[in-house]
């Protein structure tokens, strides 16, 4: 019998996590993305895309379609999703699991201030005028219109339409990962003074933040929301490893 498997992504953890699971017999599996990115990577698995409809639509995605087992590889900072992804395997009985990269530690010689949400980070900012690199998500970028006296570096994956209204604002359209010689370059070139950005966990933007640190640079890191408790690992590997004990135990080995 071969269990159907929906992982929800967006991350190259999921990605990875799909290329792991394709090849094995014992699955046939889905990669769902929200459909947010106009050319996303290619995937190893069958990909569909867009919002289901809120928990409902998503516990009515899982019943209709046979899967057994969900596996939430979603980006930490994805909050609706991981909340709705619980909720659904709840109602249905699914088997859930989740991928969760762990935060990047605080490190000796960290300038960081942590905040709430893009508001937050405005405020901390303060209101003489700054050098600013945002590595943010188009999605969190409206709060800094409220802030048109610093100067900003945005990058994103898809070009920001339409521009942020502020006087300066210069964007790099760029996907990870990010080398960290390169960040430093693109720090001290664009006289950076401060750096607003996730704590994502992981390698892929890890460099900016070891930059930072390395020039002295502030980082105003938007502190994790908080995540449904469900069983969790978080790296790939674990994650195979708690799913191949839940095939065992499935089997009744
Ligand atoms: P979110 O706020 O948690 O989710 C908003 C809504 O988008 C969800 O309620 C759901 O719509 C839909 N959605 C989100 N992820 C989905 C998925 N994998 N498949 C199908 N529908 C999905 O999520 P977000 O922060 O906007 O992130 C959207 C996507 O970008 C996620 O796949 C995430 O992994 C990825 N991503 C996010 C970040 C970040 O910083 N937030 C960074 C990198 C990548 P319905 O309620 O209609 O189902």
């Amino acid at each position: 019998m071969t269990h159907r498997v929906l992982i929800l992504g967006g991350t190259t953890d999921a990605r990875q996590l799909a290329e792991r699971l394709a090849g094995r017999v014992e699955f046939t599996v889905t990669l769902s993305l929200a459909g947010r990115t106009a050319n996303p990577i290619g995937h190893p698995v069958p990909v569909r895309s867009g919002g289901f409809g809120g928990a409902e639509g998503l516990a009515n995605y899982l019943k209709e379609q046979e899967i057994s087992l969900l596996i939430d590889a979603t980006h930490p900072y994805a909050a609706r999703i991981s909340a709705n992804a619980a909720q659904a395997a709840e109602q249905t009985g699914v088997k859930i699991f989740a991928l969760r990269r762990p935060p990047w530690p605080r490190q000796p010689y960290d300038r960081w201030t942590l905040v709430a949400d893009a508001e937050a980070a405005v405020a901390a900012l303060g209101s003489h005028s700054r050098k600013v690199f945002l590595a943010l998500g188009r999605q969190e970028l409206g709060p800094f219109e409220a802030a048109p006296q610093h100067s900003y570096l945005i990058r994103s994956v898809d070009p920001i339409e339409p521009p942020l209204g502020v006087p300066d604002a210069t964007y790099i359209l760029a996907r990870g990962p990010f080398a960290l010689e390169a960040e430093k370059a693109l720090l001290v070139d664009n006289r950076i003074d401060a750096v607003v950005a996730k704590n994502s966990g992981g390698t892929a933007t890890y460099g900016k933040i070891v930059a930072a640190r390395a020039l002295g640079i502030e980082v105003i890191l938007f502190r994790r929301p908080a995540l449904p408790e469900v069983p969790a690992a978080d790296t790939v590997e674990a994650t195979i490893a708690a799913i191949d004990h839940w095939l065992a135990s499935e089997r009744g080995v």
